[in-house]
Protein backbone atom coordinates (compact mmCIF):
# COMPACT_ATOMS: atom_id res chain seq x y z
CA UNK A 1 0.00 0.00 0.00
CA UNK A 2 2.99 2.23 0.31
CA UNK A 3 3.32 1.90 -3.67
CA UNK A 4 1.42 4.32 -6.38
CA UNK A 5 -0.74 2.19 -8.75
CA UNK A 6 0.48 2.75 -11.90
CA UNK A 7 -1.14 6.41 -12.80
CA UNK A 8 0.94 8.05 -15.57
CA UNK A 9 3.99 9.18 -14.00
CA UNK A 10 4.45 13.05 -13.21
CA UNK A 11 6.69 15.66 -15.69
CA UNK A 12 7.07 19.15 -15.85
CA UNK A 13 9.36 20.54 -18.35
CA UNK A 14 10.65 24.26 -18.00
CA UNK A 15 12.65 25.96 -20.23
CA UNK A 16 16.23 27.63 -19.39
CA UNK A 17 18.73 28.85 -22.06
CA UNK A 18 16.11 28.23 -24.19
CA UNK A 19 16.54 24.20 -23.93
CA UNK A 20 14.03 21.93 -22.25
CA UNK A 21 14.75 20.67 -18.70
CA UNK A 22 12.99 18.26 -16.53
CA UNK A 23 12.51 19.94 -13.41
CA UNK A 24 10.42 16.97 -12.47
CA UNK A 25 11.30 13.80 -14.35
CA UNK A 26 8.61 11.02 -14.11
CA UNK A 27 8.08 10.58 -10.66
CA UNK A 28 5.27 9.06 -8.69
CA UNK A 29 5.27 8.57 -4.72
CA UNK A 30 1.73 8.33 -2.41
CA UNK A 31 1.25 10.11 0.57
CA UNK A 32 -0.59 8.10 3.34
CA UNK A 33 -3.68 9.73 5.16
CA UNK A 34 -2.27 11.19 8.49
CA UNK A 35 1.31 10.15 7.55
CA UNK A 36 4.10 13.13 6.23
CA UNK A 37 6.29 12.53 3.44
CA UNK A 38 9.60 14.29 3.33
CA UNK A 39 10.55 15.36 -0.03
CA UNK A 40 14.63 15.69 0.29
CA UNK A 41 17.19 17.25 -2.04
CA UNK A 42 19.18 19.65 -3.02
CA UNK A 43 18.62 23.02 -4.56
CA UNK A 44 17.40 21.99 -8.95
CA UNK A 45 16.21 18.75 -7.25
CA UNK A 46 13.20 19.02 -8.44
CA UNK A 47 11.44 19.18 -4.91
CA UNK A 48 9.75 22.91 -4.61
CA UNK A 49 8.11 22.24 -8.45
CA UNK A 50 7.12 18.92 -6.98
CA UNK A 51 5.10 21.09 -4.55
CA UNK A 52 3.97 23.55 -6.47
CA UNK A 53 2.48 21.12 -8.50
CA UNK A 54 0.94 19.16 -5.83
CA UNK A 55 -0.72 22.52 -4.68
CA UNK A 56 -1.57 23.22 -8.55
CA UNK A 57 0.06 26.57 -8.44
CA UNK A 58 1.58 25.15 -11.72
CA UNK A 59 0.42 22.98 -14.51
CA UNK A 60 2.05 19.81 -14.77
CA UNK A 61 3.79 18.94 -18.60
CA UNK A 62 1.86 15.44 -18.44
CA UNK A 63 1.02 12.84 -15.21
CA UNK A 64 -1.84 12.43 -12.95
CA UNK A 65 -2.15 13.92 -9.05
CA UNK A 66 -4.37 12.63 -7.13
CA UNK A 67 -6.07 13.56 -3.76
CA UNK A 68 -9.03 11.47 -1.95
CA UNK A 69 -9.24 9.66 -5.51
CA UNK A 70 -10.04 13.04 -7.23
CA UNK A 71 -8.19 13.65 -10.34
CA UNK A 72 -6.29 17.46 -9.21
CA UNK A 73 -4.37 18.19 -12.96
CA UNK A 74 -8.36 18.03 -14.51
CA UNK A 75 -10.21 20.12 -11.79
CA UNK A 76 -12.35 22.77 -12.67
CA UNK A 77 -11.14 26.33 -11.26
CA UNK A 78 -14.66 26.41 -9.16
CA UNK A 79 -13.91 22.49 -7.60
CA UNK A 80 -10.00 23.59 -7.05
CA UNK A 81 -11.55 26.37 -5.36
CA UNK A 82 -13.40 25.00 -3.31
CA UNK A 83 -10.94 22.29 -2.37
CA UNK A 84 -8.17 25.07 -1.64
CA UNK A 85 -9.57 24.78 2.87
CA UNK A 86 -8.56 21.20 2.84
CA UNK A 87 -5.99 22.11 0.97
CA UNK A 88 -3.04 24.49 2.39
CA UNK A 89 0.95 25.71 1.93
CA UNK A 90 3.28 26.63 4.19
CA UNK A 91 5.99 28.55 3.01
CA UNK A 92 9.42 29.41 4.11
CA UNK A 93 9.46 33.27 4.49
CA UNK A 94 6.88 34.65 6.42
CA UNK A 95 7.84 38.16 6.06
CA UNK A 96 7.28 37.94 1.91
CA UNK A 97 3.92 35.86 2.13
CA UNK A 98 2.69 38.24 5.14
CA UNK A 99 0.87 41.47 4.19
CA UNK A 100 2.93 44.46 6.08
CA UNK A 101 -0.08 46.59 6.57
CA UNK A 102 -2.69 44.09 7.20
CA UNK A 103 -2.97 43.32 10.92
CA UNK A 104 -2.47 39.64 12.23
CA UNK A 105 -5.74 38.73 13.34
CA UNK A 106 -6.84 39.69 10.38
CA UNK A 107 -4.11 38.10 7.65
CA UNK A 108 -5.12 34.63 9.91
CA UNK A 109 -9.04 35.16 9.60
CA UNK A 110 -8.69 35.81 5.46
CA UNK A 111 -8.70 32.57 4.25
CA UNK A 112 -12.12 32.18 6.62
CA UNK A 113 -13.55 35.47 4.84
CA UNK A 114 -12.17 34.14 1.33
CA UNK A 115 -14.38 30.55 1.34
CA UNK A 116 -17.30 32.35 3.58
CA UNK A 117 -16.94 30.13 6.65
CA UNK A 118 -18.69 31.06 9.94
CA UNK A 119 -19.89 34.33 11.13
CA UNK A 120 -18.24 37.31 12.12
CA UNK A 121 -17.82 36.91 16.23
CA UNK A 122 -17.16 32.88 15.36
CA UNK A 123 -14.61 33.86 12.80
CA UNK A 124 -13.13 36.23 15.28
CA UNK A 125 -13.05 33.52 18.13
CA UNK A 126 -11.66 30.91 15.92
CA UNK A 127 -8.43 33.54 15.15
CA UNK A 128 -8.29 33.80 19.07
CA UNK A 129 -8.17 29.56 19.28
CA UNK A 130 -5.63 29.36 16.25
CA UNK A 131 -3.32 31.68 18.00
CA UNK A 132 -3.58 30.19 21.31
CA UNK A 133 -2.51 26.88 19.56
CA UNK A 134 0.13 28.29 18.05
CA UNK A 135 1.69 29.98 21.58
CA UNK A 136 1.16 33.02 20.47
CA UNK A 137 -0.33 34.63 23.40
CA UNK A 138 -2.41 36.53 24.81
CA UNK A 139 -3.84 36.10 21.75
CA UNK A 140 -6.03 39.54 21.74
CA UNK A 141 -2.97 40.88 21.82
CA UNK A 142 -1.30 39.49 18.86
CA UNK A 143 -4.18 39.73 17.19
CA UNK A 144 -3.67 43.77 16.87
CA UNK A 145 -0.07 43.78 15.97
CA UNK A 146 1.63 43.71 12.42
CA UNK A 147 4.05 41.50 11.46
CA UNK A 148 7.42 44.13 11.98
CA UNK A 149 6.75 43.64 15.51
CA UNK A 150 6.81 39.88 15.45
CA UNK A 151 10.21 37.68 15.80
CA UNK A 152 11.33 35.61 12.72
CA UNK A 153 10.02 32.61 14.85
CA UNK A 154 6.78 34.18 15.73
CA UNK A 155 5.97 35.62 12.20
CA UNK A 156 6.38 31.56 11.15
CA UNK A 157 3.75 30.86 13.73
CA UNK A 158 1.59 33.19 12.37
CA UNK A 159 1.86 31.68 8.96
CA UNK A 160 1.08 27.82 10.80
CA UNK A 161 -1.91 29.57 11.98
CA UNK A 162 -3.20 31.22 8.84
CA UNK A 163 -3.05 28.06 6.76
CA UNK A 164 -4.78 25.96 10.02
CA UNK A 165 -7.77 27.80 10.23
CA UNK A 166 -9.84 26.85 7.42
CA UNK A 167 -8.85 23.30 9.00
CA UNK A 168 -7.13 21.46 6.34
CA UNK A 169 -6.99 18.21 5.74
CA UNK A 170 -3.54 18.10 3.89
CA UNK A 171 -0.62 20.38 4.23
CA UNK A 172 2.37 21.28 2.00
CA UNK A 173 5.19 22.91 4.04
CA UNK A 174 8.05 24.33 1.67
CA UNK A 175 11.43 24.81 3.81
CA UNK A 176 8.74 26.06 6.37
CA UNK A 177 11.87 26.08 9.24
CA UNK A 178 15.12 26.51 6.74
CA UNK A 179 15.26 30.87 7.67
CA UNK A 180 15.05 30.10 11.21
CA UNK A 181 17.91 29.54 13.97
CA UNK A 182 18.37 26.08 14.62
CA UNK A 183 16.86 26.30 18.55
CA UNK A 184 13.86 28.36 17.16
CA UNK A 185 13.63 25.95 14.19
CA UNK A 186 13.05 22.47 16.95
CA UNK A 187 10.85 24.78 18.39
CA UNK A 188 8.54 25.00 14.93
CA UNK A 189 9.06 21.00 14.28
CA UNK A 190 7.50 20.72 17.35
CA UNK A 191 4.77 22.76 17.54
CA UNK A 192 4.03 21.10 13.58
CA UNK A 193 3.76 17.72 15.40
CA UNK A 194 1.45 18.63 17.97
CA UNK A 195 -0.56 20.74 15.55
CA UNK A 196 -0.17 17.26 12.77
CA UNK A 197 -2.09 15.34 16.20
CA UNK A 198 -4.51 17.98 16.75
CA UNK A 199 -5.97 18.34 13.36
CA UNK A 200 -4.67 14.92 11.93
CA UNK A 201 -2.79 16.16 9.31
CA UNK A 202 -0.97 14.84 6.42
CA UNK A 203 2.15 16.51 5.61
CA UNK A 204 4.25 16.94 2.40
CA UNK A 205 7.64 18.42 4.03
CA UNK A 206 9.90 19.71 1.66
CA UNK A 207 13.57 20.38 2.68
CA UNK A 208 17.30 20.59 1.81
CA UNK A 209 18.13 19.39 4.93
CA UNK A 210 17.65 16.13 6.11
CA UNK A 211 18.38 16.65 9.68
CA UNK A 212 14.58 18.45 10.03
CA UNK A 213 12.96 15.21 8.69
CA UNK A 214 14.23 13.64 12.11
CA UNK A 215 11.61 15.15 14.07
CA UNK A 216 8.68 14.84 12.03
CA UNK A 217 8.50 12.50 8.81
CA UNK A 218 7.51 9.06 8.58
CA UNK A 219 8.59 8.43 5.34
CA UNK A 220 11.34 9.98 3.05
CA UNK A 221 11.77 10.60 -1.09
CA UNK A 222 14.90 11.57 -2.16
CA UNK A 223 15.05 13.89 -5.54
CA UNK A 224 18.07 14.49 -7.75
CA UNK A 225 17.67 15.99 -10.73
CA UNK A 226 14.25 15.50 -11.13
CA UNK A 227 14.07 12.18 -10.12
CA UNK A 228 13.35 10.62 -6.93
CA UNK A 229 16.29 8.10 -6.35
CA UNK A 230 15.28 6.26 -3.22
CA UNK A 231 11.98 6.12 -1.11
CA UNK A 232 11.25 4.41 1.94
CA UNK A 233 10.39 4.41 5.61
CA UNK A 234 12.14 7.19 8.24
CA UNK A 235 14.08 4.17 9.44
CA UNK A 236 14.87 2.51 6.40
CA UNK A 237 16.76 5.36 4.75
CA UNK A 238 18.08 7.11 8.00
CA UNK A 239 19.56 3.98 9.16
CA UNK A 240 20.22 1.57 6.17
CA UNK A 241 20.27 4.29 3.07
CA UNK A 242 20.84 2.52 -0.39
CA UNK A 243 21.07 5.09 -2.50
CA UNK A 244 24.87 6.26 -2.34
CA UNK A 245 23.60 9.86 -2.86
CA UNK A 246 21.56 9.32 0.11
CA UNK A 247 23.95 7.74 2.40
CA UNK A 248 26.22 10.89 1.38
CA UNK A 249 22.68 12.59 2.45
CA UNK A 250 22.76 10.91 5.61
CA UNK A 251 26.87 11.15 6.56
CA UNK A 252 26.35 15.16 6.21
CA UNK A 253 24.03 15.39 9.18
CA UNK A 254 25.22 16.29 12.44
CA UNK A 255 25.16 13.75 15.13
CA UNK A 256 23.96 15.27 18.52
CA UNK A 257 25.62 12.28 20.32
CA UNK A 258 29.69 12.80 20.09
CA UNK A 259 30.16 9.01 20.31
CA UNK A 260 28.59 8.26 17.99
CA UNK A 261 31.23 8.05 15.01
CA UNK A 262 29.93 7.60 11.14
CA UNK A 263 31.87 8.20 7.77
CA UNK A 264 31.45 11.17 6.06
CA UNK A 265 30.69 10.67 2.05
CA UNK A 266 31.49 13.74 0.26
CA UNK A 267 30.05 13.60 -3.20
CA UNK A 268 32.92 14.70 -5.72
CA UNK A 269 31.99 17.98 -7.56
CA UNK A 270 29.27 20.22 -7.60
CA UNK A 271 25.12 19.30 -8.93
CA UNK A 272 25.16 18.96 -12.97
CA UNK A 273 23.91 21.63 -14.92
CA UNK A 274 19.94 20.27 -15.70
CA UNK A 275 20.52 21.15 -19.14
CA UNK A 276 23.27 19.13 -19.87
CA UNK A 277 22.09 15.99 -18.16
CA UNK A 278 24.81 13.52 -17.67
CA UNK A 279 24.14 10.29 -19.34
CA UNK A 280 22.91 7.23 -17.58
CA UNK A 281 22.76 7.52 -13.82
CA UNK A 282 22.77 11.48 -13.23
CA UNK A 283 24.49 10.47 -10.07
CA UNK A 284 27.66 8.63 -11.94
CA UNK A 285 29.69 12.55 -11.98
CA UNK A 286 29.61 12.51 -8.34
CA UNK A 287 29.11 8.77 -7.12
CA UNK A 288 32.37 6.77 -5.91
CA UNK A 289 30.88 3.87 -7.11
CA UNK A 290 30.19 4.52 -10.82
CA UNK A 291 30.54 1.39 -13.10
CA UNK A 292 30.62 1.48 -16.45
CA UNK A 293 26.91 0.74 -16.71
CA UNK A 294 26.18 3.76 -15.06
CA UNK A 295 27.13 5.89 -17.61
CA UNK A 296 25.02 4.05 -20.18
CA UNK A 297 22.13 3.54 -19.09
CA UNK A 298 19.35 4.85 -16.15
CA UNK A 299 19.03 2.28 -13.42
CA UNK A 300 15.09 1.22 -13.14
CA UNK A 301 13.59 1.11 -9.73
CA UNK A 302 14.36 -1.60 -7.50
CA UNK A 303 12.08 -3.00 -4.98
CA UNK A 304 14.25 -3.45 -1.41
CA UNK A 305 10.97 -4.45 0.51
CA UNK A 306 7.64 -3.99 0.79
CA UNK A 307 8.67 0.12 2.10
CA UNK A 308 11.13 0.96 0.10
CA UNK A 309 12.42 1.36 -3.44
CA UNK A 310 15.85 2.85 -4.97
CA UNK A 311 17.27 3.36 -8.29
CA UNK A 312 21.01 2.53 -8.80
CA UNK A 313 22.62 -0.35 -10.46
CA UNK A 314 23.91 -1.54 -7.68
CA UNK A 315 20.91 -3.20 -6.56
CA UNK A 316 19.59 -3.89 -10.04
CA UNK A 317 21.40 -7.61 -10.12
FE1 LIG B 1 26.37 5.32 -8.41
FE2 LIG B 1 25.93 3.77 -10.51
FE3 LIG B 1 24.26 3.71 -8.46
FE4 LIG B 1 24.33 5.82 -10.06
S1 LIG B 1 23.70 3.76 -10.62
S2 LIG B 1 24.27 5.84 -7.88
S3 LIG B 1 26.50 5.94 -10.53
S4 LIG B 1 26.41 3.09 -8.45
Amino acid sequence: KHFPVKEPLLKKLITKERKYVHAVNDISFTILEGQTLGLVGESGSGKTTTGRLVLRLIEPTSGSIKYNGIELTTLDKESLRRLRKEIQVIFQDPLASLNPYMKIGEAIKHPLDIHNIGSKQERYERVLDMLKRVNLEPAEDFYRRYPRELSGGQRQRVVIARALITHPKFVVADEAVAMLDVSVRSQLLDLMLKLKEEFNLTYLFITHDLATTKYICDRIAVMYLGKIIEIGSFEEIYTNPAHPYTKALISAVPEPDPDIKKEKIIPSGEVPNPVELPSGCYFHPRCPYAMDICKKEMPEEVMLSDTRTVRCHLYSQ
